[in-house]
């Protein structure tokens, strides 16, 4: 089902790739979808809602009444599960909102940070095949901590024309009534262009398939802002021999059923491994809904056999996933050598499932690789920083000489005058 290698570390480099649409063609269909919602607006968006989503919209915007309907039809069991993970999801991003201590760095100039919240931010809530509304608290919470004025939110609805009621509860409970029913591509361009009907904003966030991805990529290189390439989901697992393959199993499925151009990869120091996660796979797909969804991603995924945890460790980093499950013996002892993932389990019992609803960590990610520069969105995704100097008159005696020197080594003698103007100035009083 899945290939199994035991690859030299020559032949790495052609595992680490992912199973991915040629960029080519990507490219070009999405620049057509960007060009025609910046020219035509809510026109463009209509047809490639029905185009892409199949279904006929005339106004994109989630009515008062179907949030109120979404409200009173979510079950109790739900509402309280939003209530438990949106609390933990909450302390865990406040504790990263740390206030920065003002700076002296020479006697009398003063140095400070301050974290303001970009103020209309654009949320991308993933539907194609399933609706996210895991994703709608793990963007929501940072981005209202972070203190963001204006947030909209972009979601595809059905062929019905109806947004996932769930989706609409937790945007209720979070406050959020700006609710768009568009996906795709369609969505991140209405986002970073404006139309008659959505707002522009300033930087768009959230995870999505291969053509959401490109379309924010895109959008980026015109300068609007974005999280990160947040794309289809991966998990590697690194498992030793005490591991149990029933585990490692569900965990690699919890992944393949996101969609077929996911990626699940075990790696591991046992062939032994690699059979018992077999057999277990094959008996829990039979389970599965999304079973053939699942059985395509495998056909995508990779069973790895190397020789020791530090070099699967060394593989995994040369993969950077979006998820690494530790699934090891003292896993905290391998810490320091994981150097690129987005997020990271330890031990048996941390499934991927926990980070992806409730432990608190956010669950939007870097894909494709792209953890070896990016980190995983938080409060800080939401913020600018703005720097502050105050300097008194001594201070500016202090640095003037220094800033005079420097300028006109540049020859930026304007940059020098500003400084001499002053110094001379306060040499008379
Ligand atoms: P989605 O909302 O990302 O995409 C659905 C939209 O794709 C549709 O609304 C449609 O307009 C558009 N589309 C469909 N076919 C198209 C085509 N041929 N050309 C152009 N546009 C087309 O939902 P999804 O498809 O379910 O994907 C969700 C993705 O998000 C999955 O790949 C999942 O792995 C990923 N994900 C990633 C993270 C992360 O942090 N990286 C987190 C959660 C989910």
């Amino acid at each position: 089902m899945i290939t199994i290698y035991k690859p030299t570390k020559e032949e790495w480099i052609g595992l680490i790739k992912r199973p991915i649409i040629t960029t080519e063609s990507l490219n070009e269909s999405i620049s057509t979808v960007l060009k025609q919602v910046k020219d035509k607006g809510d026109v463009a968006v209509e047809n490639y809602t029905s185009l892409f989503d199949g279904v006929q919209l005339k106004n994109f915007r989630v009515s008062k009444q179907e949030i109120e309907e979404a409200t009173t039809s979510v079950s109790q069991e739900i509402k309280e599960a939003i209530k438990i993970a949106a609390s933990n999801i909450k302390k865990f991003h406040q504790s990263q909102i740390i206030q920065e201590e003002k700076v002296e760095t020479t006697e009398g100039v003063n140095c400070w940070r301050k974290s303001v919240g970009i103020e209309k931010v654009g949320l991308y809530i993933p539907g194609g095949t399933a609706p996210l509304f895991s994703t709608l608290l793990m963007l929501t919470i940072p981005a209202q901590l972070a203190g963001c004025k204006e947030l909209i939110l972009c979601t595809p609805c059905n062929k019905q024309g109806k947004v996932n009621e769930v989706v609409l509860y937790a945007a209720q409970y979070l406050g959020i009534d700006t609710i768009f029913k568009i996906g795709g591509a369609q969505a991140i361009a209405a986002m970073a262009y404006g139309t008659e009907t959505v707002p522009q904003v300033y930087k768009i966030f959230g995870p999505g398939n291969q053509y959401v991805t490109k379309a924010k990529e895109l959008v980026q290189a015109e300068g609007v802002a974005i999280d990160m390439p947040a794309g289809p989901s991966e998990v590697l697992v690194i498992a030793d021999e005490v591991a149990d393959a029933d585990y490692i199993a569900a965990d690699l499925l919890s992944q393949a059923e996101h969609g077929t151009d996911s990626q699940v990869v075990l790696v591991t120091t046992t062939r032994q491994k690699i059979s018992e996660v077999t057999e277990a796979l094959e008996k829990q797909l039979e389970e599965l809904p999304r079973k053939d969804l699942a059985i395509q991603t495998l056909k995508n995924s990779l069973m790895i056999e190397l020789s020791t945890i530090e070099e699967c460790i060394a593989f995994s980093n040369a993969y950077a996933p979006e998820h690494l499950i530790l699934n090891i013996e003292n896993a905290e002892k391998y810490i320091d050598l994981v150097i690129n993932a987005g997020s990271v389990f330890l031990g048996a019992y941390s499934c991927e499932s926990a980070g992806d609803y409730a432990s608190g960590t956010n669950h939007t990610l870097p894909t494709n690789g792209y953890a070896k520069s990016y980190s995983g969105v938080s409060v800080d995704s939401f913020v600018k920083k703005i720097t502050f100097q105050k300097l008194t008159k001594q201070g500016l005696k202090n640095i003037g000489k220094t800033i005079e020197v420097m300028a006109e080594a540049e020859e930026l003698i304007a940059h020098k005058n500003a400084v001499s103007i002053r110094l001379k100035k306060l040499s008379n009083e």
